[in-house]
């Protein structure tokens, strides 16, 4: 760490615990968690993120992928930064009784992205306050859509980041207690995709089924030979994931039904691992459904849900990551080597195009109870306290890495930042 560091920006998580930040995230916060909306359809919420933008005076693109907002803070010069946050609540309806309880039916931010935002809108106050020491452009990211749909995939394909060299992206742990991270280089999160199949036979009375090609049992068939893949076909130290989640047919006892439908994820921490197993998933639907006379149609649906790459960390942005957040936090509270888990991010799909890192942020409540606080669960609470280092991990991460790869480039002049976008 450069002493240049240590002197202009070592203050930044008594920046971000000092009241005037600490409420005014709080409120922020509360007020994204009282109105969540689903993927591509964050309009307030984007139009919550434009207004405090304006009122910091931080330029923005929008609307970036329907209703992504992308900022820049700094020069407009190279080199050039990203921290991203999502914007997207589930269709979940929320079980906590609190003041500041969802106020849509059936949709919750059950897996924190209203902190996201709200972190990464009071890491943008912190270094639009420093913005004079900055050595290049913070580009912020607030991307829509993460739930399912690759909202990253969209921002990508919209050109905007084509000159960041370097993106980081956090989630919120409520497994892990408040001022801990975890993190790790290399894999973190699973490669993730769908699969339906459609079945067909030919249905007929129940009580002949000579007369009927029955796509149930074909169907039951096909399930128990997909197990297969993981337990024989896959090496067991490479961990592989097929579920099949969904299963659908017939709607009474004494009737063969036409088709059966059947659907579930595949997860692996290799592109080749994960190429492999999309493979041969469709071959053992097709195949085995033949052997029980029965057709079989595979559909991966790339179309409304992508699959989305394994998240892998490059390795010099978590030699980069570490001495951060152990110079913010202490060594104690860095564990920089956090088991993998079979989750999927499209934070991965910036990781397509260019060094990428993602890392894990405690939120943990003192009342928390694993099995119901988790993410995605109606039941999670998010412990506030952890905010202030999410926020002050940004603004350090962005401005050390542009003061380490700070560039007199010959040039640099014709790229700023309302050219390029
Ligand atoms: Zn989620
Ligand atoms: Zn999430």
């Amino acid at each position: 760490m450069s002493s240049f560091f240590k002197f202009k920006f070592n203050n930044f998580l008594d920046i971000a615990k000092s009241p005037e930040v600490f409420d005014w995230m709080m409120s922020m916060r509360r007020k994204i968690h009282e109105n969540p909306e689903l993927g591509y359809e964050e309009f307030e919420t984007s139009k919550l993120i434009r207004s405090e933008l304006d009122k910091m005076d931080i330029p923005y693109k929008h609307p970036v992928a329907i209703t992504g907002v992308i900022g820049y803070i700094g020069t407009g010069l190279p080199p050039f930064v990203a921290l991203r946050a999502d914007m997207d609540a589930l269709p979940i309806q929320e079980m906590v009784e609190w003041e500041h309880k969802s106020k849509v039916a059936g949709k919750m931010h059950a897996c924190g992205h209203d902190a996201h935002v709200t972190m990464l809108l009071a890491a943008a106050k912190i270094l639009k306050h420093h913005e004079k020491e900055i050595q290049g452009t913070v580009v912020l990211v607030f991307q829509p859509a993460e739930e399912g749909s690759g909202g990253a995939k969209k921002i990508i394909e919209s050109g905007v980041l084509k000159s960041v060299t370097a993106i980081f992206g956090l989630h919120v742990v409520p497994e892990l207690p408040v001022g801990e991270v975890g993190c790790k280089s290399g894999p973190i999160l699973a490669g993730s995709g769908s699969f339906e199949a459609k079945i067909r036979g030919k249905g007929g009375h129940a009580a002949v089924p000579q007369h009927s090609i029955d796509p149930i049992l074909a169907a039951s068939n096909v399930i128990i030979s997909l197990q297969y893949l993981v337990s024989r076909e896959a090496d067991p130290l490479d961990s592989q994931v097929v579920t099949v989640a969904k299963f659908q047919g017939g709607s009474t006892f004494n009737v063969i039904p036409d088709y059966v439908t059947i659907g579930g994820t595949y997860r692996a921490f290799s592109k080749q691992s994960f190429n492999h197993l999309r493979q041969r998933i469709e071959q053992i639907i097709v195949g085995q459904a033949a052997v029980h006379r029965c057709n079989a149609t595979v559909d991966f649906l790339d179309d409304v849900k992508p699959s989305y790459p394994p998240t892998v960390n490059d390795s010099n942005l978590h030699e980069h990551f570490v001495n951060v957040a152990v110079n913010m936090l202490g060594i104690n509270k860095v564990n920089s080597a956090v088991t993998p888990s079979m989750g999927a991010e499209d934070f991965s799909f910036y990781q397509e195009v260019m060094p990428g890192y993602f890392f894990m942020l405690g939120v943990q409540n003192a009342s928390h109870n694993p099995s119901e606080s988790s993410l995605h669960s109606p039941y999670l609470e998010i412990n506030e306290d952890g905010f202030p280092y999410g926020a002050a991990l940004h603004a350090s991460l962005a401005s050390t890495y542009l003061l380490k790869h700070q560039q007199n480039m010959p040039g640099a002049t014709d790229t700023k930042y309302h050219d390029e976008v």
